[in-house]
């Protein structure tokens, strides 16, 4: 069968063959456990893992001490919030409603823990300003979490001013920056605590690091052996670790020019839709935006028909689905969007591999079947 055009690469990546390529050895002849300290086998494997640590670090502008490796950034943000909320007298944090589940749902649980949560709601643009974080500190606030940039939009937070504002008022300042890493420069300048993920930015899954400013107060989470100096037990993930490294060194190397052709790419399928689809509108600001991203709202469409219509394309919509039912997406929800149009509304994630041709076969795929998703409504 003739696979989907991939474009869902804000859900995952591939593996870049050279990060595949970096990993392999790791699995077999160099399979030492980087903790043994007596033989080659464990001092090669350490000495990769620190290698790695390096570039992870590189990219992020941080020092190798740092660094965390955990399996993703799930359990760095589980391991950021939780983390400091145990270490911390403060029992208040800040955060925002369209952030990841990842963060939302470690807040219900501090929630749950007797903490306090303020959750700032986004203009219909999916911004928040630095003057609400401000107005929301208060003197028992330990944390302010902001994604850097939005998974389902792409919609950038002004996450420097943020930091300072923080900073200034000697709060802790977290993000989750697992979209933008990779594809925007980052620097943890101003910041304490990141997260990030390997199989975003074409490495393995089940991989990512947590950015831990030297002197952050930051309760264990993961007991056992004390690997990553105490932060974070259990056996080192050696090729996990040596392929987000190189995943990372790769993607800083290719960075500006990357996202230059993929806006390009993006601008060219936004545009089209938009000038050949009635009833068109962009979710989030198309200012602060990843270059890569593109969601898009159709009116007076059935969102689940139309992604059943979209054979020819791997996207994902603006739906969420929960044991019990599909909600409409949390993330456009608190944009003001309505139910019916956060349903009808797609999103498209381009990256390495996109090509010309897949975005103009997108592009007349994507307005046949708007079309015939309309007419079958108007004929039922
Ligand atoms: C994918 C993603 C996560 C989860 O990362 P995992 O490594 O899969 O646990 C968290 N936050 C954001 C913004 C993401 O895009």
């Amino acid at each position: 069968m003739n696979r989907p055009i991939y474009l869902d690469y804000n859900a995952t990546t591939p593996v870049d063959s050279r990060v595949l390529e970096t990993m392999l050895p790791w699995f077999t002849e160099q399979f030492g456990n980087a903790a043994s300290r007596t033989h080659l086998y464990g001092w090669e494997a350490a000495e990769a893992v620190e290698i790695a640590r390096r570039q992870v670090a590189r990219i992020l502008g941080a020092t190798e001490k740092e660094i965390v490796f955990t399996s993703g950034a799930t359990e760095s943000n589980n391991l950021a919030l939780t983390g400091v909320f145990e270490a911390s007298s403060k029992k208040h944090f800040i955060t925002v409603q369209t952030e990841h589940k990842a963060i939302l749902d470690v807040c219900a649980y501090l929630e749950k823990l007797g903490g306090e949560v303020t959750y700032l709601a986004p203009d219909t643009d999916g911004l928040i300003t630095p003057q609400q974080v401000s107005d929301a500190l208060r003197p028992d606030t330990a944390l302010v979490s902001v994604m850097w940039a939005n998974n389902e939009t792409g919609v950038i937070q002004p996450i420097r001013e943020l930091a300072r504002i923080c900073n200034e008022r000697g709060v802790l300042f977290h993000s989750d920056a697992t979209q933008a890493v990779g594809k925007l420069p980052v620097s943890v300048e101003g910041i304490d605590l990141l997260s990030l993920s390997a199989h975003k930015l074409y490495g393995p899954k089940g991989i990512g690091a947590l950015y831990v400013r030297k002197g952050t107060p930051l309760n264990i989470q993961m007991h056992g052996g004390g690997h990553e100096r105490g932060r974070r037990s259990g056996t080192l993930n050696v090729p996990g670790i040596v392929g987000l490294g190189k995943a990372a060194e790769l993607a800083q190397q290719t960075l500006t020019q990357e996202a230059e052709r993929l806006a390009a790419l993006r601008d060219q399928l936004e545009t089209q839709l938009l000038q050949q689809i009635p009833g068109t509108r962009v979710n989030g600001s198309r200012i602060s935006r990843l270059p890569q991203v593109s969601n898009l709202a159709f009116e007076a469409v059935d969102g689940e028909a139309l992604l059943i219509n979209l054979t020819r394309i791997a996207v994902s919509n603006g739906s969420a689905c929960t044991s019990a039912s599909v909600l409409p997406s949390h993330v456009l929800k608190a944009m003001d969007l309505s139910d019916d149009l956060a349903h009808a509304s797609v999103r498209f994630s381009l990256g390495r591999y996109t090509t010309e041709e897949n975005i103009a076969e997108a592009i007349s795929h994507v307005v046949a079947m708007v079309a015939k998703t309309r007419t079958d409504f108007l004929v039922m």
